[in-house]
């Protein structure tokens, strides 16, 4: 057990740094600015290298364990990819930087654009935004311009199904669409008379997630893009779960028009505190005009013995930067390392062995834990968080329970059409190994469930922190770490 955090290590006139002598005059900051009026801590290099060593070992994370995180494709970050995104060509350059001293970033953007447009099907491609969340945003916008472009003001209405992950709706509803939900059918798929219901001459489009978040594939997408475009809406794919997909099938080809990849999902990046999020955009040959601007493009073409010059365009009718300079460029240094790593034939594994390693597990699983969604399934597969025998034991406490044994839980609660949802998203990653550890963990879970669930109830007990009032942390959040009186 870790001994409880010390708060405040700070102590008066402790200092981590050493100064060369100044060989310059001083001079006097504005006020306002100088040492005394901002309270920086004052530590030792020790102190910190420890605070934050410490840190860094009360976090769970893709390095320690694993991390089934359902619809987050939580894979192994390959150190490969860290070596190349450090070297410094990529990190000493800057955006303002005339092209001329920069080529070999910019070909890296080039050739990383043109394998996400082979991988995807897609004519043009834009890899400024910084997630998927904002890569949806942006192809909204880019949606929207292209109707507005054809004298369509009048189309305002998205629809998104109800299995749909959280940010479709708030990304549409940022870009000032009409969201309208559409409800599933018994086989997990759009309820494609409700579609037909809403497509009139107000729509701007679909946005379809396939596989969708209960990890099946959308058995009627050729039939959906069909009815989508012939009432003049565009097609949105949701590209979060390509990692099913990658090398099967191209979601170009599918009929989708304009689609975000994750490139911290499917393309090996890290989330969240391992670095920033990278969500490229591709698009079908009639929005190319409409991406964002810059791109990179080949300006010069190659002669005999000179190479392309690589520089950036704007497309004719550009919606705009979406992103300040080009975007997260060390997340595209990472993803296509990843890209080359595997090659073509590679990337189609990744898929095979992402899809086998879901369904192995929901095969262990189902029996013991009820999946109401239960054909085939893609990369993941969603789990009802209940057990037989034992009433009071919920998705929640099964999650918690599972911090014990060392993994990560599946992300619970979403999607939000299964009730007590556990959805549960193995990667290819893992080993067969880990893959029954994990299963027989989630097994004798239900037996503790049935035969003493206040241990459930009482989970999580050997991690740093126990179980926490989620809502009160919410609703008061605490951000500034205080030592009790
Ligand atoms: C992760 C995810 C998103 C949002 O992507 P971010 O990169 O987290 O912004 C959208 N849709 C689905 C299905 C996802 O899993």
């Amino acid at each position: 057990m870790l001994e409880p955090l010390v708060c405040e290590l700070s102590q008066p006139d402790r200092q981590g740094v050493g100064y060369p002598p100044s060989d310059v005059p001083l001079s006097e900051l504005p006020a306002g600015l100088t040492r005394d009026a901002l309270p920086l801590p004052e530590l030792s290099e020790v102190d910190v290298v420890r605070h934050f060593t410490r840190l860094s070992q009360l976090n769970y994370s893709v390095d320690t364990g694993f991390y089934p995180l359902g619809s987050c494709t939580m894979k192994y970050n390959p150190k490969i990819n860290e070596e190349v995104a450090r070297l410094p060509g990529f990190t000493a350059i800057h955006p303002l930087q005339p092209i001329e001293t920069v080529q070999g970033s910019l070909a890296l953007m080039y050739h990383l654009q043109e394998a996400l447009k082979e991988i995807g099907g897609f004519a043009g491609m834009t890899l400024q935004p910084a997630a998927g969340a904002h890569g949806e945003m942006t192809g909204v916008l880019i949606m929207r311009a292209y109707q507005k472009d054809r004298g369509e003001t009048q189309r305002n209405k998205i629809l998104i199904p109800d299995s749909a992950h959280g940010t479709n709706p708030a990304s549409s509803a940022m870009a000032g669409l009409k969201v309208v939900q559409l409800p599933s059918d018994e086989r997990g798929n759009v309820d494609l008379d409700a579609l037909r219901a809403e497509c009139d001459d107000t729509l701007v489009g679909l946005m379809l997630t396939n596989p969708n978040t209960l990890g099946l594939f959308e058995e009627h997408v050729l039939e959906i893009a069909e009815i989508v475009h012939a009432a003049g809406g565009l097609l949105y794919g949701d590209g979060a779960n390509l990692n099913a997909l990658l090398g099967i099938a191209r979601p170009g080809d599918l009929g989708i028009d304009v689609m975000h990849f994750n490139l911290h999902k499917t393309f090996s990046t890290p989330h969240g505190g391992g670095g920033p999020g990278s969500g490229p955009v591709g698009v079908a040959e009639h929005l190319v005009d409409f991406l964002p601007a810059p791109v990179v493009d080949i300006v010069e073409p190659a002669e005999e013995d000179i190479p392309p010059l690589y520089g950036f365009v704007t497309p004719k009718k550009s919606i705009g930067r979406v992103k300040a300079f080009h975007g997260h460029f060390s997340m595209m240094v990472r993803a296509y390392t990843y890209i080359l790593m595997h090659g073509a034939e590679g990337l189609r594994r990744v898929a095979e062995d992402a899809v086998l390693n879901a369904n192995y597990l929901m095969a262990r699983l189902k029996d013991t834990y009820p999946v109401p969604y239960g054909r085939i399934c893609k990369h993941e597969f969603v789990a009802e968080g209940k057990v037989e025998g034992a009433p009071g034991v919920r998705a929640l406490d099964i999650a918690k329970r599972l911090l014990d044994y060392g993994f990560h839980p599946p992300t619970n609660y979403f999607p939000l059409i299964v009730h007590e949802a556990l959805m549960i998203e193995p990667t290819e990653t893992e080993s067969l190994q880990t893959l029954d550890a994990f299963a027989e963990a989630l097994l004798q879970i239900a037996e503790e469930a049935r035969e003493d669930p206040d241990l459930l109830h009482e989970a999580p007990r050997t991690t740093p922190v126990g179980r926490l009032d989620e809502v009160k942390a919410a609703r008061e959040l605490v951000l500034k770490c205080e030592v009790p009186a």
